[in-house]
C-alpha cells in the first residue's frame, strides 16, 4: 500500500504539518527535518496493510474533501451565514486590536488573535490551546506547543515564518481528554480538519480552529539565509523575531531582529531584501494552494492591508467570523473594553490580501496548467493556459526559487557568512520579474480608464 511518502513527499508536494504522522495508528511516520527546506515525513518501515489514512489526512492529496465541502458541513447550518468565492463561509467581518497597548507592541498585527485564544481559554470553551511558540534552538527556532494558562499564550504571540509541525501535539491530544483550540495556516487546519472527519474521538477534542490568513510558508533556508546576509552563523541563533514593530513608520516597514545564545540582539533592516527574498522562498506545495482565508476555521485573522490602516505601527487585525459563538466572544470584546472592533464589509476584507487572491486563484491556475505533465494535486481552481508575458514570468519565478535551494546549499556547504553573490542574482530576477509585469499592469490600467 502507498503511503504520503510515496504519493506526496516524492513529488515535493508535502507542506510538512505532520498531521499525517500524528494520526498514524502504527506511528510509522516520523517528521523529520529536510535540512534548509521544512519537514517531511519518513516512513519507518512498518505501515499497516489497506491503511491509507495518512493520505486521507493530507491537505495535498487528491481525492480527499475540498474545503468549501468540509466547511459546509460546519458552517452551512449556522443562521444568517453566507457564502462567496475568495474567502468561503462567512457570518460578520471587522477590523480592530486590542486595547492594552503592551499586548499590541508585542503582537504581530492588532494582537486580537492572541487575545482570542487566551479567552477561548479563560472562558472554559476550551482547557487547552495548540499555539506556536519560541524553542530557543537554532535547529528548530519555533515549535507547536500546548498551553495551559494565559500568560503563555499572550506571551507567543508574533507570526513564525518559519516551518513547524503538529505530529507531537496530535499524539498529546489523542491521548489526553479535554477540550482544545488550535491556531493554524489554512493547510495545518484543513488536514486537522480531515482528521477529526476520520477520528469521531479528535473531532469532539477539537472545538475551536483559529486560523490566519497565509500568503506563503517560507522554507528553514528563507531565515538562514536572512541571518547570513547579517554575516552571522544561523547556528549560533536562537531566537528570530520577524515582525519588529518601529515607531513611526508604515505597518509594513517592519525590521527582523535575532538574538543568540548570548542573548546578543541584531537587528535586520534590509527589508528589500527581505521581499525578494520572501517572493521565492515559499515551500513547494504552498504554490498550489487555493485556500486564502483559512476556510475551515471558525475565526481567521489577519493584517489589514488596507490604504487606512497601514499607516498604523502597532498594528490593525481584520477578522472574518464563521460562528456565532466566536462573534458573541468578539463583541463581548468589544463591551468588556478589551478590544476596538468595527464592522468591515466582507469585499474589503478580501481586497485587503489582493495579491495573495491573485497568487492563491488566478496564478494558480496557470501554474497548474504549465504542470499539467507531472500531475499536480487536483484542485477546485482549474488550469488555464497564462498569457505569453505571465508565464515567462511564472517559469522566471521557479526558475529563481531553484536557484536559491542551490545557493543556500552551496553556501551552507562553504560555510560562509555573506550571501553577495547570490543577492546580486537575486537582483537581477527581481528586475525581470518587474519588466515581465509590465504588460499586465498596462493591461489592467487601459481597462480601468475604460470603464
Ligand atoms: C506564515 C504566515 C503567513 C502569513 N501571511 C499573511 C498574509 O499574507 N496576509 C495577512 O494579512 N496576514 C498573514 N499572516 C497573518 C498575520 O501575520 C498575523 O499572524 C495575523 O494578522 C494575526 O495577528 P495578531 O496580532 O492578531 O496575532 P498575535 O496576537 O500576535 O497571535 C498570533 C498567533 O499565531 C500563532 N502563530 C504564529 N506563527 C504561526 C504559524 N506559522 N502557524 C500557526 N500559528 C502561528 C502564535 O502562536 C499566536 O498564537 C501570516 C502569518 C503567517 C504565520
Amino acid at each position: 500500500m502507498s503511503n504520503v511518502c510515496q504519493k506526496i513527499v516524492a513529488k515535493d508536494y508535502c507542506i510538512g504539518c505532520g498531521v499525517c504522522a500524528g494520526a498514524c495508528p502504527s506511528e510509522n511516520l516520523e517528521m523529520r527535518d529536510s535540512v534548509g527546506f521544512g519537514y517531511v515525513p519518513f516512513d519507518r518501515g512498518r505501515c499497516l496493510d489497506a491503511c491509507d489514512l495518512c493520505l486521507r489526512v493530507c491537505p495535498f492529496a487528491d481525492g480527499n474533501e475540498y474545503e468549501d465541502d468540509i466547511a459546509s458541513g460546519i458552517y452551512g447550518v449556522e443562521p444568517g451565514v453566507k457564502q462567496c468565492p475568495e474567502a468561503g463561509f462567512y457570518l460578520s467581518s471587522y477590523v480592530g486590536y486590542v486595547e492594552n497597548e503592551e499586548h499590541r507592541q508585542r503582537a504581530g498585527s492588532g494582537g486580537i488573535a492572541s487575545w482570542f485564544l487566551a479567552e477561548l481559554l479563560s472562558t472554559g470553551v476550551v482547557d487547552r490551546v495548540v499555539c506556536v511558540a519560541k524553542t530557543g534552538r537554532s535547529d528548530s527556532l519555533f515549535e507547536y506547543r500546548i498551553m495551559n494558562t494565559c500568560e503563555e499564550i499572550l506571551q507567543a504571540g508574533k507570526p513564525a515564518y518559519y516551518p513547524i509541525e503538529l505530529s507531537e501535539v496530535l499524539r498529546l491530544i489523542m491521548k489526553t481528554p479535554g477540550k482544545y483550540a488550535v491556531v493554524g495556516l489554512p493547510c495545518f487546519i484543513k488536514a486537522l480538519r480531515l482528521a477529526a472527519l476520520r477520528n469521531p474521538g479528535l473531532k469532539e477534542r477539537l472545538k475551536v480552529c483559529v486560523g490566519l490568513v497565509c500568503g506563503q510558508l517560507c522554507s528553514k533556508g528563507f531565515t538562514e539565509l536572512i541571518i547570513r546576509r547579517n554575516g552571522l552563523d544561523a547556528g549560533g541563533i536562537t531566537e528570530v523575531c520577524y515582525r519588529s514593530k518601529k515607531d513611526g513608520v508604515s505597518a509594513r516597514s517592519y525590521g527582523v531582529s535575532f538574538t543568540d545564545a548570548k542573548e546578543e540582539v541584531y537587528n535586520f533592516s534590509d527589508m528589500r531584501f527581505f521581499w525578494r527574498l520572501w517572493h521565492i522562498s515559499a515551500l513547494r506545495a504552498c504554490t498550489f494552494c487555493d485556500d486564502i482565508f483559512a476556510e475551515t476555521a471558525d475565526v481567521v485573522f489577519m493584517d489589514a492591508w488596507l490604504p487606512e490602516y497601514i499607516s498604523e505601527f502597532r498594528g490593525t487585525n481584520l477578522i472574518i467570523a464563521r460562528t456565532e459563538q466566536v462573534n458573541k466572544m468578539l463583541l463581548h470584546g468589544l463591551e468588556s473594553g478589551s478590544l476596538h472592533i468595527e464592522p468591515l464589509p466582507i469585499d474589503r476584507v478580501i481586497g485587503s490580501q489582493a495579491g495573495v487572491v491573485r497568487k492563491k486563484r488566478v496564478e494558480l491556475a496557470y501554474r497548474l496548467w504549465l504542470r499539467q505533465r507531472e500531475s499536480p494535486p487536483v484542485k477546485r481552481v482549474k488550469p488555464v493556459r497564462p498569457p505569453f508575458f505571465e508565464r515567462l514570468r511564472l517559469l522566471a519565478g521557479s526558475y529563481a526559487a531553484r536557484q536559491n535551494i542551490q545557493a543556500l546549499h552551496a553556501q551552507i556547504a562553504s560555510g560562509a557568512k555573506g550571501i553577495d553573490i547570490y543577492s546580486r542574482m537575486m537582483a537581477k530576477h527581481f528586475l525581470f520579474q518587474q519588466v515581465l509585469k509590465v504588460p499586465r499592469k498596462l493591461k489592467e490600467c487601459i481597462l480601468s480608464v475604460l470603464r
